[in-house]
C-alpha cells in the first residue's frame, strides 16, 4: 500500500447495507483523506463482500468471520444486512436513529443465525488481502444464556482457524456486566491461541485492559472516546504502540459529526481524541497508530 495513507480505520463495516447507496464514494473519499481501512465481515455474506472490496481497492483490507451474535438466532440490526433479512412480520424501520447509536437493543429484529463452517472460511481466509480472522469472540450483552456454550465453541473454531492461517484475530467481546466476557475470552485465548490480535471496541477497565496487553493483544477505540471519559484511563495508561484507531462505522459516530451516519474518514476524530487524552501531538499519534496497524496486520 502506498505510504501516503496516514490513518488506519482498523474496524469498519462499509460492506453493510447502510452504504448500499454510496459505498464507492465513501471508500474513495477516505482514500483522498489518506484513510486506509479494514472492512470486517460478520457472517458469510458480509465476509465475502469485505473480501470483494479489498480486492477492488488498494487501501482496503478484509477480515472474515462469524460474529458471536450471528451464531444463533438473535438480535439483528437492519443497517447491517438490510431489510431483506427481516422476518416478514416486522419491518426494518427506524434504522437511522437507534442503530447509528450502535449496539442498542431497539430498532433491530431477530436474525436466523448461521452455522460456522471452518472449511469455507479457511478457503476465503487464504486470500492475501484478508488480514485478520473475525470479528469473533463472546457477546454476553445480547445473548440468551443458552447460547453462551455455542458462542464459545465457535470462538475456539475461529482461534484454530487463525492459528492454521497464521493471521491475527479481530475480537468482539461484550460483557453483560463488568468483565465476565473478557475473562472468558482471555481464558479461551490462553488455552488455544498461537496468534495475537486486536480487541475491537474495547470497553473494559484498566485492570482488564492490562491482561490483554500483557498477553500481546492491541486494544482499539472508536468515536466513543469523543463523548465519554469512561476509557480515558485505559487510553492514557496503555503503551501507544499497543493502541489502534477504528470507527466501527456505521455505528458510534464521533463528535462533531453526531447524528450523521459514521464512516471511515471520521477515524481522524478518533486519532484526535487519543492524542488529546494522552496529551501527545496529533501527527505523532497518527503516525504511530498507522505503524501499529502495519505491524499487527502485516500489510
Ligand atoms: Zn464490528
Amino acid at each position: 500500500m502506498e505510504r501516503k495513507m496516514k490513518y488506519f480505520d482498523a474496524h469498519t463495516h462499509v460492506n453493510f447495507a447502510a452504504y448500499n447507496e454510496d459505498r464507492e464514494a465513501v471508500i474513495l473519499r477516505a482514500k483522498e483523506a489518506g484513510v486506509a481501512m479494514n472492512v470486517v465481515g460478520t457472517q458469510l455474506d458480509t465476509s465475502a463482500s469485505a473480501v470483494a472490496l479489498a480486492d477492488a481497492y488498494e487501501h482496503v483490507y478484509a477480515t472474515i468471520g462469524l460474529h458471536p451474535i450471528h451464531t444463533a438466532k438473535s438480535y439483528h440490526d437492519p443497517e447491517e444486512l438490510g431489510p431483506s433479512f427481516a422476518p416478514p412480520s416486522r419491518k426494518a424501520s427506524d434504522g437511522q436513529g437507534k442503530a447509528s447509536e450502535g449496539k442498542g437493543r431497539s430498532g433491530g429484529f431477530t436474525s436466523r443465525g448461521e452455522t460456522f463452517d471452518p472449511n469455507v472460511y479457511e478457503e476465503m481466509g487464504k486470500h492475501a488481502r484478508v488480514i485478520a480472522i473475525g470479528e469473533c469472540g463472546l457477546d454476553y450483552y445480547r445473548c440468551d444464556e443458552t447460547t453462551k456454550g455455542l458462542q464459545k465453541k465457535v470462538f475456539i473454531e475461529h482461534i484454530e482457524l487463525a492459528n492454521r492461517l497464521k493471521k491475527p484475530l479481530m475480537l468482539h467481546v461484550r460483557p453483560s456486566d463488568g468483565r465476565d466476557a473478557y475473562d472468558d475470552a482471555l481464558g479461551a485465548l490462553k488455552a488455544h491461541a498461537k496468534v495475537k490480535g486486536d480487541v475491537h471496541f474495547f470497553a473494559g477497565n484498566w485492570e482488564t485492559a492490562k491482561k490483554f496487553l500483557d498477553f500481546g493483544f492491541t486494544l482499539s477505540f472508536t468515536g466513543v472516546l469523543t463523548f465519554t471519559h469512561d476509557y480515558d484511563e485505559v487510553v492514557r495508561n496503555a503503551p501507544l504502540d499497543m493502541l489502534l484507531s477504528e470507527t466501527d462505522a456505521p455505528y458510534v459516530t464521533p463528535v462533531p459529526h453526531r447524528g450523521k451516519r459514521n464512516k471511515p474518514i471520521f477515524v481522524t476524530e478518533v486519532v484526535r481524541a487519543i492524542a488529546r487524552i494522552r496529551g501527545q501531538d496529533f501527527d505523532e499519534v497518527a503516525f504511530q497508530l498507522m505503524e501499529n496497524a502495519r505491524r499487527v496486520f502485516r500489510f
